[in-house]
């Protein structure tokens, strides 16, 4: 089997992203298995335990598959449509689920994003903003840079006149360990603004107006 993955790409940002072939993402999830036993081992874990038996497998696959699946995949492919009626306010997507891992700790970050745009000439169906919040979601993350990569990809696809994007999530490294905040309390808030939502703070105001929940 190619060792093209080990041996010729070098390593990239925890949130950065490389296509890999379906074959290369095998042999990752095999050779991280592997690992996962050794830190069963060192952890003093039975591997006969019957709760933890198949758990470097699973851990493997969560993490390849799963909870890291963005970094080994291209941006999703997505369709924009003209702005044949000239919209020219606020269009915006909220409670959209996030779900990702913090780079420090490997512990999930877990809240909402809501994103909101003024097109130009192109529009896109909303469904799709919940498409690239999980692909930038589904890697180890800082909240604040997850903002960014989505406004950047939002900003280069849409090319809209305003656009914004805020997160709020709770993270679960402050929650399970650290300084052991309250769940039902502890939220991050960031928020990125680009364009009329940057330099009209009329603009932002009823943006925030409009997203808040509470
Ligand atoms: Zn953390």
């Amino acid at each position: 089997m190619s060792n093209r993955i080990f041996d010729e790409i070098p390593s990239f940002d925890a949130n950065a992203n490389q296509e890999l072939s379906k074959e290369e993402l095998l042999e990752m999830r095999m050779r991280l298995e592997q690992k996962f036993r050794e830190v069963q081992q060192i952890l003093k874990i039975d591997p006969n335990d019957p709760n933890s038996a198949d758990t470097p497998e699973r851990m493997a696959k969560m993490y390849v598959n799963e909870l890291l699946e963005g970094r080994f995949n291209k941006p999703p492919k997505l369709t924009v449509f003209p702005n044949r009626s000239k919209v020219n306010d606020l269009v915006i997507s909220k409670g959209i689920k996030v779900m990702s891992l913090c780079s420090h700790h490997w512990q999930p970050i877990s809240g909402y994003a809501a994103i909101g745009y003024i097109p130009k000439d192109k529009v896109i169906g909303l469904s799709k903003l919940t498409r690239v919040t999980e692909y930038f979601a589904k890697r180890a993350q800082i909240q604040e840079e997850l903002g960014e990569q989505i406004v950047d990809f939002l900003q280069d696809l849409l090319e809209p006149k305003a656009l914004g994007v805020v997160i709020r999530a709770k993270h679960y490294c402050m929650i399970a360990r650290g300084v052991s905040a309250d769940e039902s309390h502890s939220e991050m808030v960031t928020s990125v603004m680009r364009g009329r939502l940057l330099s009209d703070l009329n603009l932002r105001q009823e943006f925030l107006r409009l997203i808040d929940t509470r």
